[in-house]
């Protein structure tokens, strides 16, 4: 048992380091500069409530919950962490990054990096164009570019794996992995208009919803898994850097069904873009393209391949209408259909493997009915749904009729999202409003501590 002696001989009451000079402000208790570091250390369960000041936004939180991404009416745009509850110094990114990404915003992944759309230079008389997805190292600013058909909504970073997907202008799915220097597109639902997709990264599964039709696919190829992206450009001969490279041979289309049915190798450029003179024509301005300065790993020489389906599941949702979010974790599917003005129906099945690689999808277990959907995230573990009616956050245990409503948010709630291994819930609204909550026992009803954030006092990345 470590006793105290003195200044410098304290123990840390979260973790009985010995010096601890610094109060907790939630127990009270001395603690050492490293659990201040993390304001999770602290065991009293409680939340967090602040504000990021006049006109900010959190726009993003990364999937280990470490880094949040702040958009300002002005202002560039900034980091917070969200352990420190400070903001990150030396690191801004031009306020564009956000403007030409607001139907796709702009993700974080765990480690570091932001992608999001890039364009070619936006002057007011002419529109943007599409040039690839950039992924920036968020520490040093270099960068990389990484064609892939253009972007039309729904981006997101998995909960494990940092695999960064969203849906193309072409309804595709793109989906880029981590590090990876391609794009792979898939076609879970040939021929419709896909409102929502959903990467599930530890079981390899691509979740799709259009109006009144929901399908689970495996992901069987996406070249990406052997493909060391540097090691592959390097190896490559100058014509294929230049922009000729030809589609690996094992590549199949994406197709629907059974592998079977995926077309000859040759069918490939038909069905994925390659060779399409619009792209290439503007793969070349990369370097000229954005508001920053820092060199372009790759010069978006590398294409976007398809990669291959095989259904696991095809639901037909129980309400009428675009299923406009979709979700998959532990044994539960989550659909949000809208249908009508306004007005959702959130649809909660259970989920089940069976044999032969196909999912078991029951019925409707849970609905929830509501207007103003705006935010929605699915614990990692499948065991909470988190969304957001306008200003209220709903949270409910799912297989469970455990559920609570929050109301102290004083705006229309943007964000709602379940990070970090801790499954800490995180929520923002437009009055520039955050809170955390930290799991619990008894679910995520804890009181919540408000804290100050000073525009000083930053810390490193
Ligand atoms: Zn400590
Ligand atoms: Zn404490």
């Amino acid at each position: 048992m470590m006793v105290a002696r003195g200044p410098g001989a304290v123990g840390c009451a979260h973790c009985t380091n010995i010096g601890a000079d610094l109060a907790c402000r939630i127990c009270g208790h001395l603690i050492c500069d490293g659990c201040a570091a993390d304001w999770t250390t602290c065991s009293e369960p409680s939340g967090r409530a602040f504000r990021l000041g006049t006109s900010a936004r959190l726009r993003d939180v990364d999937p280990s919950g470490h880094l949040g991404l702040v958009s300002h009416w002005i202002a560039p745009l900034r980091l917070f962490d969200m352990r420190r509850l400070r903001w990150v110094d030396a690191v801004e990114l031009p306020r564009s990054v956000w403007l030409t990404n607001r139907p796709h915003p702009p993700r974080l992944t765990s480690d570091g990096y932001l992608l999001y759309a890039d364009f070619a230079q936006v002057t007011s008389d002419s529109a943007a164009t599409f040039i690839g997805i950039r992924r920036r190292n968020l520490r040093d600013g270099g960068s990389a570019l990484i064609e892939t058909d253009p972007a039309e909504h729904g981006t997101a970073v998995t909960a494990m794996h940092d695999v960064y997907s969203f849906v193309t202008q072409t309804q595709k799915i793109a989906l880029i992995r981590h590090q990876a220097a391609i794009a792979t597109m898939f076609e879970p639902l040939p021929r419709k208009v896909i409102h929502a997709g959903f990467v599930d990264a530890e079981r390899m599964l691509l979740v799709a919803g259009s109006w009144c039709e929901l399908t689970i696919h495996r992901i069987v190829a996406d070249t990406l898994d052997r493909v060391d992206p540097l090691a592959v450009f390097h190896s490559l001969p100058i014509a294929a850097r230049l922009g000729s490279l030809t589609p690996p041979a094992a590549v199949k289309p994406a197709t629907r069904g059974s592998p079977d049915s995926a077309g000859a190798p040759g069918s490939l450029g038909a069905s994925t873009g390659f060779g399409d003179s619009s792209a290439s024509g503007t793969s070349s301005t990369s370097g000229a393209s954005s508001a920053f300065d820092a060199p372009s790993a790759f010069g978006a020489d590398l294409r976007s391949t398809a990669g291959t389906l095989e259904l696991a599941a095809r639901i037909t949702p129980k309400a009428v209408g675009d299923v406009t979010w979709v979700a998959l974790a532990g044994g539960w599917l989550v659909a949000a259909v809208t249908v009508g003005s306004g007005a959702t129906s959130i649809e909660i099945r259970r989920v089940d493997e069976i044999a032969g690689g196909r999912l078991s999808v029951g019925p409707v277990v849970h609905t929830h009915a509501g207007h103003g959907l705006r935010a929605a995230s699915l614990s990692r573990d499948g065991r909470f749904l988190a969304f957001a009616l306008d200003r209220e956050l709903v949270v409910h245990e799912i297989g469970t009729q455990n559920q609570d409503s929050f109301d102290e948010h004083t705006d229309r709630i943007n964000l709602v999202r379940f990070v970090g291994p801790d499954h800490m819930l995180v929520s923002a609204d437009n009055d520039n409003r955050v809170v955390m909550r930290p799991r619990t026992p008894g679910g995520y009803a804890v009181p919540l501590v408000e804290v100050e954030i000073t525009d000083d006092e930053g810390v490193p990345l």
